[in-house]
């Protein structure tokens, strides 16, 4: 991904930059990243990475930031947060085509995550309301007592590729919101969204130093973890990162959450609707090219209901319509960058040498005129075994397994000992079977015939296992919660003094 440093006589590809104090701060010219149209294989644009120099004046410009903002009333800081919604709405078509540009996903796809990310601004909208205290009058005699919740100081956000828009969304109005300032480190491989979130932050009023874009690689991210005025730390991203930055920014004495990878099941029961639960499964394997945390990778047929299952979905995953996200007709778009796509191919490799029978190959697929395009066709494997790696392993691609199990019991005893349990689903004509499902099934979010059960911005969104590191899941009242911290106050003004009291006061004395 590291760029060599073009000579004059190249035309060079756009420049991004950083954006730190409200406004766009150019990088250093020796550590710069390409970015691809992954729908043609071309590099459009250059990305600098920030070097701890640069952090460093990032955190600072949140740092001083802070006061006055966590000083800001609530309702003025949601304001901010109105205007910038209505900015956003009216740019939606700009920030769709970056996103679609940068990561291939379809354009309705991208409005897609722009609209569950916008819910969250929504969410933040109303933080008056979420930021109200508790209060008890006369806990003692003469004695009222009330609890606050306070923002933290400086917090960071560090995103993945797979949701340029609404991953940094899950996190950055919750926290500004609640009155802390931001650093977002997003994807190197499709920054330039962010930095579009933060011109119109600007221009909705947010005042300089709140939101900041330091874009970067893990050289940014570790300068990021460890700066001493960095209060709290969200990060969404693979596991062994996630884990990384769990244990570094808590021993540095931080507040984390860290949310990794995922390998989601979706069970069907024998008694589920056949034809429900293969476009379930078309849509939430293959939709944006299977790079969702939520996809569903795993199908577990239970009883005989694998033939008739395997029957439906292998036509249907030869005839996805794959192609650039720009073209209207498209179904699924390239994956982000050849790197990925080389990754992905790799275990089909790996399925084939385990055992797994390849019932659709993807591999030959060609998209007229984009030779160069990141494309992978929809693949499927059946008759595949928890001890494999394509089973136990996040792929992240257009890659689908069934595992093929005899009772609900054995689907959830996989489902259980999976490493990952970030979503999974049951489709089923059963209510019991559900209700058994959804109570026992050791997973953060559950779907009941819903395919990506992805909580909606007022509820919280986490997974559990190697899913999710540190205590808070994300947005909704969880988010809340993680970006600040509660402060209880006890007051009495008394008429006389009392004289020294010399044992625990209790309501029995006072
Ligand atoms: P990634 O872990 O490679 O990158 C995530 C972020 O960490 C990026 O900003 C990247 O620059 C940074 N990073 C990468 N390697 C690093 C390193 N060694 N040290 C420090 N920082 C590093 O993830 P990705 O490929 O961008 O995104 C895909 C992954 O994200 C998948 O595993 C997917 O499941 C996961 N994801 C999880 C959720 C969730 O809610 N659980 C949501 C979206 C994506």
């Amino acid at each position: 991904m590291r760029a060599e440093r073009s000579g004059p006589e190249q035309e060079l590809p756009a420049r991004l930059s950083h954006w730190i104090g409200g406004r766009a701060a150019p990088g250093e010219a020796n550590r710069l990243g390409d970015v691809f149209d992954p729908s043609t294989g071309a590099r459009t644009r250059q990305v600098p990475f920030a070097t701890p120099a640069e952090v460093d004046a990032a955190v600072r410009a949140a740092a001083a930031a802070f006061p006055a903002w966590s000083r800001t009333p609530p309702v003025v800081r949601a304001r901010v947060l109105f205007r910038f919604r209505e900015l956003a709405e009216a740019r939606a078509d700009v920030l769709t085509r970056l996103i679609t540009d940068e990561h291939g996903k379809i354009l309705s796809d991208a409005r897609g995550e722009l609209a569950r990310g916008m819910d969250v601004v929504e969410f933040a909208c109303g933080i008056p309301q979420l930021l109200k205290g508790e209060m008890t009058e006369q806990v003692g005699r003469g004695i009222d007592s009330w609890s606050v919740r306070q923002p933290l100081g400086v917090v960071a956000g560090i995103t993945p590729f797979n949701f340029p828009v609404m991953v940094p969304m899950w996190m950055w109005p919750v926290a500004i919101a609640c009155g802390n300032t931001f650093v977002l480190k997003p994807s190197e491989r499709d920054p330039s969204p962010s930095l579009e979130v933060a011109r119109l932050l600007a221009e909705a009023g947010c005042p300089e130093g709140v939101f900041n874009v330091v874009n970067g690689d893990r050289e940014t991210v570790d300068a990021l973890v460890r700066h001493p005025e960095v209060a709290a730390v969200s990060f969404v991203g693979s596991t062994p990162v996630a884990e990384w930055v769990h244990r570094t920014a808590s021993t540095a004495g931080k507040r984390v959450q860290a949310l990794g990878g995922a390998k989601n099941h979706l069970v069907v029961m024998p008694d589920a609707d056949l034809d429900l639960a293969t476009d379930a499964l078309i849509g939430s394997a293959y939709g944006s090219a299977g790079e969702r945390c939520m996809a569903i990778s795993v199908a577990v047929a239970v009883g005989e209901v694998a033939d008739p299952l395997l029957d439906r979905l292998a036509p249907r995953v030869r005839a996805l319509r794959v192609g650039p996200g720009t073209d209207a007709a498209v179904e699924m778009g390239p994956l982000v960058t050849r790197e990925h796509l080389d990754r992905v191919r790799s275990y089909l490799d790996v399925g084939l040498s385990e055992g797994a029978a390849l019932v659709v190959d993807g591999r030959g697929l060609r998209v007229a005129g984009r030779a160069d395009g990141f494309y992978l066709g929809g693949c499927l494997f059946d008759r595949v075994r928890p001890e494999m790696r394509i089973y136990q392993e996040e792929i992240f691609g257009p890659v689908l397994v069934v595992v093929r199990v005899r009772t609900l019991d054995e689907a959830l005893a996989l489902v259980d000992t999976h490493a990952f349990g970030n979503g999974t689903a049951i489709f089923t004509g059963s209510g019991a079977a559900a209700r058994e499902f959804s109570s026992r099934v050791q997973c953060g979010m559950v779907g009941i015939n819903v395919p990506i059960p992805v909580p909606m911005a007022f509820h919280s969104f986490g997974g559990w296992k190697r899913s999710l590191f540190g205590d808070h899941a994300i947005h909704g009242p969880e988010g809340v919660r993680f970006y600040t911290r509660l402060k209880t106050v006890t007051a009495r003004w008394p008429e006389a003094p009392g004289g020294a009291e010399f044992h625990m006061p209790s309501s029995r004395t006072h």
